[in-house]
Formats: C-alpha cells, structure tokens, sequence
C-alpha cells in the first residue's frame, strides 16, 4: 500500500495535473476481510463491479467505507444505485433513465459518471467518443443525476502510447461533458497495469485490485 501511495504521489508530479488521487481499492472475488484490511491500511474507497456481491459484503461489513460500482450495471438493479457512493458505468440513455427514475422515486440525487469507449475496441463498454458531447446534452434533461465525471478502460496490455492516447482521449471527453454544463471534475481510470501512466494523464480516481490483494485466479 505505502508503495502504491508513493507511486501514486510522483505520477501526479511528473504528470503535472495536480489533481487529488483517491484510490478505490477494488475487492471483487475477495471476501468482506479484504475490505476491513484496506480500511485498517488507510483506504476510504472499494469497488465492486456485481451488485449482488457488493450487497453481501456490505452487509458483512462494519467499517464505513465508501462502495463504487465499477462494473455495468444492468437497468433492473437501478434500485440499488444509492447504496454505492458513485456509479462509474452509466453508458446508454435507457440505463439513465431508469437510474433517474429510481432516484426522483427515492428522492435523492445519484453521482455517475459517464463511461467513455476512447479505444473503440468492440469488447468493451461504453459511450463512443463521437457520442459524449449529445449523450451528456441528454443528461442534462435527468437533474436527479450529477454526472460528475468520466471513466474509461484501457486496453488491456496495450503499449505506453496507445494507453496515452486513451487516457487523455478521457480528458478531452470530461472537458466535453464540462462544455455541456455538468461539474464534471472527476476521470476514473487506471488500473493495475497502468495506474501510473493514468495518473500522469490525470486521473483522479484508480480502480486497483490486483497490485494490493494479489491475483484473482
Ligand atoms: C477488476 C477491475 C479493476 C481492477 O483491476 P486490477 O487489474 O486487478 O487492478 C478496475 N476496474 C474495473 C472496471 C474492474 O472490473
């Protein structure tokens, strides 16, 4: 942990951003003791990307951690969206407003942010690039939902390049959402393999699950 810290803290230097870093500690496939053991190492935040895995490990656990849901979320689990500090995965109008009809229902506000395909690749989630500046134009017609950022996925095991190439492709489409009248100040992005370069683009949030509790075979 103190290792990541640190790496975390001279990315952010080189990279000259000068954001704040929170890192989500991401516990799928571990059970309710790794999420204790990162909140005895000083972390805040923990991401899952099930919902029905979070829900039974939120009920297991006793230490007031935030929840990020990382994974998609399907429309019929949108009740479950107010458990989880920020939704990272809003990526289609139809799961906006399913999650905005929830929230005017509950009376209450959801932070999202919107996932961004930057890489294009056909396996992954999320709002083409092409398509950000008319979905977040869509989102301003949803006041239940404060989008208040961008997150995206890198291809996996691509070169230093490419990874920049994505992640400020991620940048570029937060100023987007911005432009559109959203406070969007966040970016989520980085992982095991590439936090580092992720930070130094500018990430503000880090999704790491692999580098603090070791692999998940
Ligand atoms: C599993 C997962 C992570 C963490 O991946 P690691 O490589 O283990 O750090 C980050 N983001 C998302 C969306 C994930 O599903």
């Amino acid at each position: 942990m103190t290792e990541v810290r640190a790496r975390i803290a001279a990315a952010c230097a080189r990279g000259g951003h000068g954001q704040q870093v929170t890192l989500i500690a991401v516990t799928k496939t571990h059970g309710p003791e790794a999420v204790e053991a990162a909140w005895n190492a000083g972390v805040t935040d923990v991401g899952e990307n099930r919902v029905q895995e979070a829900e039974a490990k939120m009920a297991q656990v006793t230490v007031p951690v935030k929840w990020h849901l990382i994974g998609h979320l399907q429309r019929n689990k949108a009740r479950s969206a107010r458990q989880f500090a920020l939704i990272h995965g809003l990526d289609s109008e139809r799961l906006a407003r399913a999650l905005h009809t929830e929230a005017v229902k509950e009376g209450v506000t959801l932070d999202v942010l919107m996932q961004v395909n930057v890489s294009g690749e056909a396996s992954k989630s999320g709002v083409p690039t092409a398509g950000v500046a008319a979905f977040a134009d869509y989102l301003q017609t949803l006041p239940a939902l404060r989008v208040r950022g961008v997150m995206t996925m890198a291809p996996f095991d691509a070169d230093e390049r490419t990874l920049r190439s994505v992640f400020s492709g991620a940048r570029g489409a937060r100023e987007l959402v911005r432009s559109a009248g959203h406070a969007a100040e966040w970016l989520s992005m980085g992982m095991s393999g590439d936090y580092e370069v992720a930070v130094e683009e500018g990430a503000t949030h880090v999704r790491l699950g692999t580098v603090l509790f070791g692999s998940r075979t």
